[in-house]
Order: structure tokens, then C-alpha cells, then sequence
């Protein structure tokens, strides 16, 4: 229908390209006209749509399917996790493996449905800051739909992100400096007259094909939400998401009231949000210095914060920090007990929960899904995944 400012509700237009909303300068959600109807309708289209995110096009921005632009992103498995379960003293833990997608992690969820909708809604070159994965989707992305991409990374991401952007035909600038750094750059570089900016949340649709984790996680119980839900946050467009998702489930009659406790994890060196969660903040403070090797994470500020407090406060969920060596352990566990090969993000959120379950927060018989957002084969080396500490 159109587009709602996330902090002052003013109404934008949804037919022409957006940024943030133009009196707040907050993110900006796409509404629907959602009812039952559209409820039985999109039960159909998980049958017979594609085997891909775009089985949700009913709830996603496309006007015409003819500008999808897609490499299968999406319908990624659910893995029951006995052995880490058991590891871990819970009855029933899955993982959401989202280093299945195109491009090795859930940032090609986000780049389908937010370069599909500016190709239709006439963008002709795009940009962005990214701590790696993301400028990899958009590389690919950009490539599909025949568009330049100019894609700021700091400096020290892997050489896998360079290469696979430049392999791509995008333009890629390394900054010595973080996310927040190459954000600055690019913006010094990129006239927003000719270049569309597809940073986290100042588009609106990365958010609404992150979202549909949520739909999948309904699919994938088979049509009850999981009591857990483990999310390593950086810029939180998932999280967020996947909270939109739930409540747009419950416009169409999937669901009733209850959600999911969302549990938030950063690392210590990089922690707004656990910071402002525990001091009752309704915004969160950027980080000087943000120090992690787990790259998705290293976001000093994100510009949806207002929603990521909102959605752990809502579902009566938490927010917690892991360090380097703690996520590195949740990354062994997720590799030998499992048999994935996980980014440190991915391990983050294992290491997160564990010091949930030891703070109580998270009982043994809860239902629990952690995502592991992304693959660890286009990291730094000095992050692959080790073998377990001994016992
Ligand atoms: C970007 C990224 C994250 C953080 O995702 P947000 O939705 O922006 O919070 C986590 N893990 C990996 C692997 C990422 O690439």
C-alpha cells in the first residue's frame, strides 16, 4: 500500500524510490493490505511457488515478477541439532543454517528483493557500505540486473568479499576504518541524484526479504513459532524483520498474540545494543571503537536501533555480548557437532545462548532456533573454525 516511517509513522509514497523517511530521517516499512483472505491465498503459494523466497511474493514490494531478480536466495533448512542440544543440557535446538543461500549467507535474502525493487523503480547505479557479505550479494545482484555497483569495504574484510565484488563487475573501494568509515566515504563520493544507496534500513526493502526467516520458520515447524529465537545482531534488519513478519502473520490469521523471545547477541567489543538494552534506553549509543573479528557485527550504530530495542522488549527477550574466544567456541561446537562451517557470527549466536541458558533466561524444554547467518569459507583465515577444546 505504501510506506510508514518506523518512528513517526508519516506515510510515503511506495511507487517511487525511497530512502529514510523525509521529516525523521528513521527507516522506513512497507505496509500491506493484509487479511485472511490474503492469509488462504498465500497458504496456497507455499505449495505451488518457487523453491525460493519468492513462494512470499504475495507479502513482498514487486509489482510485476517480470524484475525479480533471483539466484534461489531463501528456503534455506531448518537442522535439528541433537548432539549440540544434548551438548548444550536443552531438549530442542535447531539451527536455521542460512549459509545456504547465494553468496554464503542471509544478505542475499535482503539484496533480491531490495535490487529487484530498485531496478523496477528505475535506479541506474547503487551503492553501499559493507562490512563484506552484504556488498558480496549486491555484487551479484547488480550483476544480474546489469547495473554498476560501487561497494565500500574496510579495508581488512576477507579477500574472498574483493574478489567476488570485482569478480562481479562492481567497483570496490577499500577504507581503512570500519562500516561507519566507509559509510562517510561513500557518501563524500556518491551524489544520491545518480547513486541509490542500499545501506541497512535506509531502503526500504533489504528488511522485507530478510523478513521472510519469520514466514520460513513458521513453514518449517510446521505452523507454530519456535519459543527462541537466537539472532547475532549487527545493523538488526532480520531481527526487525522477522518481528514485521509475525505481526503481518497475525493480520492474516496465522497467529494469535504470542511471539517468539527475541535474544539479541553482539560481541563485547561492539555492543550497542546490549548496552542500551540494559540501561533501559530507547535508542542505542555508537560504539568509538568497535573491535570483532566477527565482521557482521562490527556496526558501532545502526540506524533501525529504536526497532531492535522495541522487538527484544515486546517478545520479553534479552540482549547479550560473547568475546572473541567465546564465539570462537560456539563456531567449533556448530562445525563438530553439526557439520557446518560457520562465520563467526553464526557461532556468536551459540556462544549467546549458552549464556542465556546459564542466566536462566532460556529454559531447557523452550523450543530454540539460532541462526547462523553466514558461511565461514569467504572469511580471513585466522577466523575459520578450529577444532573443539578438548574436554
Ligand atoms: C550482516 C550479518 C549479520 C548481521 O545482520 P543484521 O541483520 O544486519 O543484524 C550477521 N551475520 C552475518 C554473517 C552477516 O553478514
Amino acid at each position: 500500500m505504501n510506506l510508514r516511517c518506523g518512528w513517526c509513522d508519516r506515510p510515503h509514497d511506495a511507487g517511487c524510490l525511497q530512502r529514510v523517511c523525509t521529516d525523521c530521517g528513521r527507516p522506513l516499512l512497507a505496509r500491506y493490505d493484509l487479511n485472511r483472505e490474503v492469509g488462504e491465498k498465500l497458504r496456497g503459494d507455499l505449495i505451488s511457488g518457487p523453491h525460493s523466497l519468492w513462494r512470499y511474493r504475495r507479502v513482498l514490494p514487486i509489482t510485476d515478477p517480470k524484475h525479480i531478480l533471483t539466484l534461489g536466495e531463501g528456503a534455506t533448512p531448518l537442522l535439528r541439532t541433537d548432539r549440540l542440544a544434548s551438548r548444550l543440557g536443552v531438549a530442542n535446538l535447531w539451527i536455521k543454517d542460512e549459509s545456504q543461500n547465494p553468496t554464503g549467507s542471509f544478505k542475499a535474502r535482503g539484496m533480491t528483493a531490495a535490487i529487484s525493487k530498485a531496478v523496477e523503480l528505475g535506479a541506474e547505479r547503487l551503492c553501499l557500505p559493507s562490512a563484506g557479505n552484504a556488498a558480496g550479494a549486491a555484487a551479484a545482484y547488480a550483476a544480474l540486473a546489469g547495473l554498476p555497483l560501487r561497494a565500500y569495504m574496510p579495508s581488512d574484510s576477507g579477500d574472498s568479499f574483493f574478489a567476488e565484488c570485482r569478480a562481479c563487475g562492481a567497483e570496490v573501494v577499500a577504507v581503512n576504518g570500519t562500516i561507519a568509515d566507509c559509510g562517510k566515504q561513500m557518501r563524500a563520493e556518491c551524489d544520491p541524484a545518480e547513486w541509490f544507496d542500499l545501506s541497512t534500513l535506509k531502503e526500504p526493502y533489504r528488511l522485507e526479504g530478510k523478513k521472510t526467516m519469520g514466514y520460513e520458520l513458521y513453514e518449517d515447524l510446521n505452523g507454530v513459532l519456535p519459543d527462541v529465537i537466537v539472532y547475532p545482531t549487527g545493523g538488526g534488519t532480520g531481527l526487525v524483520g522477522m518481528w514485521k513478519a509475525f505481526d503481518e502473520m497475525q493480520q492474516m490469521g496465522w497467529l494469535d498474540a504470542r511471539r517468539p523471545r527475541f535474544i539479541s547477541v553482539q560481541t563485547t567489543g561492539c555492543a550497542p545494543i546490549v548496552a542500551a538494552f540494559a540501561s533501559g534506553a530507547e535508542t542505542a549509543t555508537p560504539v568509538a571503537d568497535p573491535q570483532t573479528a566477527a565482521l557482521g557485527l562490527r556496526v558501532p550504530g545502526a540506524i533501525g536501533d529504536f526497532l531492535i530495542l522495541r522487538a527484544l522488549r515486546e517478545t520479553g527477550g534479552t540482549a547479550v555480548a560473547v568475546t572473541e574466544e567465546e564465539w570462537a567456541v560456539g563456531q567449533s561446537w556448530l562445525a563438530a557437532d553439526c557439520g557446518l562451517f560457520p562465520s563467526p557470527e553464526g557461532g556468536a549466536a551459540i556462544a549467546g545462548l549458552m549464556k542465556t541458558i546459564d542466566a536462566g533466561s532460556v529454559k531447557p524444554s523452550d523450543t530454540i532456533v539460532v541462526f547462523n547467518t553466514g558461511s565461514g569459507f569467504k572469511y580471513p583465515p585466522a577466523t575459520w573454525p578450529k577444532p573443539p577444546p578438548a574436554p
